[in-house]
Order: C-alpha cells, then sequence, then structure tokens
C-alpha cells in the first residue's frame, strides 16, 4: 500500500483548519478505491489563534491527523521547508489551508502521476479579486525573474504541487537558509505537469501577505535565483569609467584651445553626487548579497519545534 501525506502550512487559521480537513475527507472513497494511506500533517507556523487547539480536537478524532507546531513564526518558506521534511508518504501533496488550492483537484493530480510524472504542479491562470497594483507588480516580477535567471519561475505558479518522493528529496536536498520555493522547484527539474485554473478567493480568515512582504519576498527571489544585479552594478562602473575618459579628454583638448577659464563648479558638483549616488547603489546591491551570505553561513536552523505528533 502507497502512502500520500498531505501537508498544510498554517499560520492563525483556526477558522479553516476544520473546513479543510471536511473537504479533505470527501476524497475518503476515492483514496480507499486507490488504496492510498493517507496521512494529514498540519505545520503550525506559531500560530497566535487557536489553530493547535483546533488540530488536537481533529486528532481525537482521526488519528490520521498529525501536528508539528513551531515555537514562532518562521514564514511560510520555512512551513514547507518543515511539510517535506516531516513527511513520511511516497507522495507529498503540499497545499494552502484556506482551500485556495481545491483539495477536489487530487484525483486528476493523481492521473498524471500515474501516467509517470514525477510531479504535479498548479498555476493560477486569472487574478480575480486581487488588488490591482499587486497583480500588475507580480506580473512585472514574474517578467523580470524570465529575463535575469537561468531558472524556470512560472508566472502564477501556487505552491499546491502533488510530488512523489524523489523529487521531494530533491527539494530537501537543497539546504539553503534563504529560500525560494517557486524557484527551487524549477531548479530541480524532474518532469512536471502544469495543471491550470481560476483564482478561488479566500472564504475565511485573512491573507497574510501585505504588498510590503510581497515585495520583499520578491528581492528575495531575484537574489536567490539571480546573480544579474551583480553583474549590472558592474557594467554601470564600465559605463561610468568609459564616460570619465570621455569627459576627460573633452576638458583636457578645450583646455589646449580654449585656455582654461574658471568655470564649471555647478555642472561638477552634479557629476560627484550622481556619481557617489551611483556608486552606493551598487555597494547597496553587493552588500545585499553580502548579508544573504552572511545568513547562509550562519547556518541557523530553518525551524524550531515546539510539539509534534
Ligand atoms: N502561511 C504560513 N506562514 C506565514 C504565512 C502564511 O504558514 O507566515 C500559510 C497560511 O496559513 C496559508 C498559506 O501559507 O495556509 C498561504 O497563505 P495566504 O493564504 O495568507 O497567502 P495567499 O494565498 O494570500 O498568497
Ligand atoms: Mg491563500
Amino acid at each position: 500500500m502507497k502512502k500520500l501525506s498531505i501537508v498544510v502550512p498554517c499560520y492563525n487559521e483556526e477558522e479553516t483548519v476544520v473546513p479543510f480537513y471536511e473537504e479533505v475527507s470527501k476524497l475518503n472513497t476515492y483514496f480507499e478505491e486507490k488504496e492510498l494511506e493517507v496521512e494529514l500533517l498540519y505545520v503550525d507556523d506559531g500560530s497566535r489563534d487557536g489553530t493547535v487547539a483546533e488540530v488536537k480536537r481533529l486528532h481525537e478524532r482521526d488519528t490520521r491527523i498529525h501536528l508539528v507546531s513551531f515555537s514562532r513564526n518562521f514564514g511560510k518558506e520555512a512551513a514547507i521547508f518543515a511539510c517535506l521534511q516531516k513527511s513520511t508518504g511516497d507522495y507529498v501533496v503540499v497545499m494552502d489551508v484556506d482551500l485556495q488550492d481545491p483539495p477536489a483537484l487530487l484525483p486528476e493530480m493523481f492521473s498524471y502521476i500515474d501516467q509517470g510524472y514525477d510531479s504535479v504542479a498548479t498555476r493560477r491562470v486569472s487574478r480575480k479579486g486581487e488588488p490591482v497594483i499587486r497583480s500588475f507588480f507580480a506580473r512585472r516580477f514574474y517578467r523580470l525573474m524570465k529575463k535575469i535567471s537561468k531558472t524556470e519561475i512560472v508566472d502564477g505558479a501556487r505552491d499546491y504541487r502533488l510530488m512523489t518522493r524523489q523529487v521531494v528529496d530533491a527539494v530537501l536536498a537543497m539546504k539553503e537558509y534563504n529560500r525560494f520555493t517557486k524557484g527551487i522547484f524549477g531548479w530541480v527539474g524532474y518532469e512536471t505537469k502544469w495543471l491550470e485554473y481560476e483564482n478561488i478567493e479566500r472564504t475565511k480568515g485573512e491573507t497574510k501577505w501585505s504588498f510590503w512582504s510581497l515585495l520583499l519576498y520578491s528581492l528575495d527571489g531575484i537574489m536567490a535565483f539571480s546573480t544579474m544585479p551583480l553583474s549590472l552594478s558592474a557594467i554601470v562602473g564600465l559605463l561610468f569609467c568609459i564616460l570619465s575618459i570621455l569627459l576627460l579628454l573633452f576638458v583636457f583638448v578645450r583646455a589646449l584651445v580654449f585656455g582654461d577659464p574658471v568655470a564649471g563648479w555647478p555642472s561638477l558638483v552634479c557629476i560627484i553626487s550622481l556619481i557617489s549616488g551611483v556608486q552606493l547603489f551598487c555597494l547597496g546591491i553587493v552588500g545585499q548579497y553580502m548579508a544573504k551570505m552572511y545568513m547562509e553561513v550562519k547556518q541557523r536552523p530553518l525551524y524550531l519545534v515546539k510539539e509534534e505528533f
């Protein structure tokens, strides 16, 4: 008998823990027919509400339910990593607990695994119900990533994904501290089938992402999967060198032809402030990568467990 691990990261999700369980339970007959043993693992990412209590209550009803609870909020990336690390199934499916990733899609996903795919991923084709500015920047982000990164990062890709153990182990083998799951899945490769669906809005609870946190997350993604900003700062530096040589020649020739009248103080100030601005900006880019390296070198654990069953 094969085993399927359904793993869900949860952060302040007391309202959705039970509806999610009920939705998954609707598939019980399917699991039986397919002779799949199921474990349902909730990873509580340091919730401050009744999430843990809800999961414990469910565990009393159904022993297939398990919990890993963090000592504090470590972020969704850490939660997904824990989901994969603690899962024991031959197949693992990661999904959001808020039912934006419909569990009813599982039979279709499995049909592709049966056809020989290693992983079945999902992407939403619309961003219905999302703030316009957010969609706009999200689109920009994916377009930019396509240009500056060798790793494929699919627009609208969700974290909802069914994988074989082989793929899970490959993802777990990537030990980096600064994790950007969407990129990691692209990086490991394997035969992936993409399923598409319309965006489904959250019914209960609210999104944990603000515009600002998404913006910072996108910068993490860029730095984790591209070194283009570094090359870009080198190129800008080179361009400024060329420009300054040309200016030098110009000033030199002009002084020879017209003599050297004292002038040009304002332009000098402008040039100096422009160049020091560019320098600090480039230094900042280098600094960002260094900060990431600093965190990698420390090798802190990605999460700490407070309780698990
Ligand atoms: N989540 C988490 N840790 C966090 C933020 C979110 O585990 O710090 C979980 C959350 O409980 C949910 C999933 O990640 O199951 C997706 O979060 P959300 O629905 O807020 O994101 P959105 O769907 O709006 O992108
Ligand atoms: Mg959601």
